[in-house]
């Protein structure tokens, strides 16, 4: 079977859901290929370019790609944080002005249609209708049809996880099926999952998909081949993917420790509404997996990818430290508010946590259930400041239960914690269409497409988007302490660089020269 990643998603590490699928289906001893086609399609695009007008810049950029590429690859990205801001930025440049000429917008992490919608059903068909139209045809035309005859697939899965893959995937669908219409298509990945768990669910894609999978793919897919899932743990595999060709400062190896969420109690969570179950692996199976997988890709920094890293793995990584630096999303629990425990996590080679700390008001918090206490919030940050571990901090504004008033407490803590914060994700809050708290809530009739997964409400304290979206440009952003913050953030790639920047990272270590 062929397996492929499509375009767009931030190309800095392989996909971590299809690493796993591809660890099963080695142990089933099932033949299999898969294509990083996000990774593959970008780079066609930067090296081939998108046919239309370039103007001084990026004439510029492109005259200077190469050596933007591997300034992007190296050690010295870390450096000069300056000129690896040009690089991206330039290399940006250059995928997105042919294609912006052409009405497209298309980044290192987003891809939109002026046309045609990822959240309707009918669009996505058009997008398999007519390939031809997609930014990335040229990459899909070159490069499918020798993939079918060197593979001779037996069906092609694709792994769809983002809206920004979804016109694309389609896209791909339609290449395929010109090609031959008999191969069968199989869908699967997190936006599908997303799509199949709405109450009322029916396939629109019957005809052009011959199977959407929910949930793991493991199982439906060795059934289509006539296989089981063998019995065990399962590690990842990545022999498949190019490591060296993403673009980062040095190999990662993006690893998960679980499966949904251990928290699980969070109002408004898309994780929670679909009822995906917590399954985590056993700590020191986990430990002796990263170890494996560690000797095998020689990564320069590991990333936790789990919705949060429970404090049992957090435990195990501070007694047996894995080969290379990690990083990863952690909830404030007690075990951060040790400031001898963060010692001994910055001592195991963490690097940088993300907090989920949402808002700086008590109540909100509560009214979230968030389970966290906005003091314990300042300990943590203080704590992990002292062990030397960065922090990047997530901030949620215009939940139901905040004001403007509440975003000010917010505004508050965040300048009260500047000098301990070091970088920052601000994001305005979107209700998931199916969360039981909706119940609650006064939502609109918008129709936004039969499969958007968001819905757009009145906010019962009056506390809408556009004054939300104005609190953040007029107040928030502006305020000089938090712009600081700000403009560290590495552009386009964000948190997933953001480690390389945290100038705790042992230099040295990193896997390429
Ligand atoms: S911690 Fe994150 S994933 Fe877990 S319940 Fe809360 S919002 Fe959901």
């Amino acid at each position: 079977m062929l397996l492929i990643h499509p375009p767009v998603s931030i190309p800095c590490e392989p996909p971590p859901g299809l690493a796993r699928l591809a660890g099963i289906l080695e142990q089933a001893g099932a033949a299999y290929r898969i294509v990083d086609a996000n990774l593959e399609g970008i780079l066609f695009l930067l090296r081939k370019g998108i046919p239309g007008a370039l103007d001084t810049w990026t004439k510029r950029a492109r005259n200077h790609r190469e050596e933007h590429l591997i300034r992007l690859r190296s050690r010295t990205a870390c450096i000069n944080f300056d000129a690896y801001k040009r690089s991206v930025v330039d290399l940006n440049r250059l995928l997105a002005r042919p294609a912006a000429s052409r009405g497209f917008r298309l980044t290192f992490t987003d891809f939109e249609d002026p046309h045609l919608s990822p959240l309707r059903s009918t669009d996505l068909i058009e997008a398999a209708e007519r390939p031809e139209n997609n930014p990335f045809y040229p990459y899909f035309q070159e490069r499918l049809p020798a993939l079918l005859k060197a593979t001779a697939p037996s069906l092609v899965g694709f792994s769809l996880n983002y809206l920004s893959q979804a016109l694309c995937t389609f896209a791909m669908i339609g290449c395929l099926r010109k090609i031959d219409s008999r191969l069968p298509i199989v869908l699967g990945g997190g936006l599908v999952t997303s799509w199949m768990s709405r109450p009322g669910w029916q396939d629109p894609f019957s005809g052009l998909v011959h199977h959407l999978v929910a949930g793991p793919g493991e199982a439906p897919l060795l059934a289509l081949c006539g296989r089981s899932v063998p019995e065990g743990e399962h590690g990842p595999a990545y022999g498949h993917f190019p490591l060296g060709e993403y673009l980062s400062p040095g190999p990662v190896l993006p690893y998960s420790g679980s499966r949904g969420c251990w928290w699980r109690r969070c109002a408004f969570c898309p994780e929670r509404a679909e009822g995906n179950p917590y399954q985590p692996l056993r700590p020191d199976t986990a430990l002796s997996e990263i170890r494996e997988l560690a000797r095998l890709t020689a990564p320069a920094l590991i990333h936790f990818t789990d919705n949060a890293i429970s404090p049992a793995l957090l435990e195990a990584l501070a007694k047996e430290p894995p080969p290379a630096p990690w990083y990863g999303f952690a909830r404030i629990t007690r075990h951060l508010l040790d400031a001898g425990f963060c010692a001994s996590l910055k001592r195991a080679g963490c690097t940088m946590l993300k907090l989920g700390v949402e808002s700086g008001d008590q109540q909100v918090l509560d009214d979230l259930r968030k389970g966290i206490k906005i003091a314990d919030a300042a300990v943590v940050l203080k704590n992990l400041q002292g062990a030397g571990i960065a922090s990047y901090v997530y901030l949620l504004f215009g939940t139901p239960p905040e004001s403007y008033t509440e975003a000010r407490r917010t505004l508050d803590f965040t300048i009260a914690q500047a000098d301990r914060i070091d970088f920052l994700n601000i994001a305005i809050f979107n209700l998931p269409a199916q969360s039981p708290e909706r119940a609650s809530l006064d939502t609109d009739p918008f129709y936004e497409g039969d499969l958007g997964l968001y819905r757009n409400f009145r906010h019962p304290r009056g506390w809408n988007r556009r004054m939300v979206r104005s609190f953040l440009e007029r107040e928030f952003k502006i305020h000089p302490a938090i712009a600081r913050i700000l403009r560290r953030d590495p552009p386009y790639f964000s948190s997933n660089h953001a480690p390389f920047f945290a100038g705790r990272l042992n230099l040295p270590a990193l896997g390429r020269p």
